[in-house]
């Protein structure tokens, strides 16, 4: 699983939306506030983006808050367990997948989207 780190800003309401997205989807990621990280603004600027959020994931950056281009990017999704309904994180880009849940040990299949 790649790092993920988030361009913000405190009053940028995008970037509230995505950290919600993030954790729900238990995405880990390094938060920097560009009105106080001086070094994460110049790397924005550098990279000519201007506007927040903007996540940087691996070497690809995202800029807007885009759910399924950062899943994508993150190679991982969370599905559910069709029996117990615990979430498993499963690594997409594969095709189908059989997966056990380490709860209940149903088996079953993730077809990709
Ligand atoms: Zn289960």
């Amino acid at each position: 699983m790649k790092d993920v780190i988030m361009f913000t800003t405190k009053t940028c309401s995008h970037c509230k939306t995505a950290k919600k997205f993030l954790s729900q989807n238990k995405i880990h990621f390094i938060e920097k506030d560009i009105n106080v990280d001086e070094q994460a603004r110049s790397e924005l600027i550098s990279r000519n983006v201007r506007g927040v959020p903007a996540f940087l994931i691996g070497d690809d950056l995202v800029v807007g808050f885009d759910p399924a281009k950062i899943q994508q990017l993150v190679d991982h999704r969370l599905v559910e367990c069709e029996e117990c309904h615990t979430k498993l994180r499963v690594p997409i880009n594969k095709g189908s997948l059989k997966v056990t849940c380490p709860k209940c040990k149903h088996a079953f299949e993730v077809t990709p989207r």
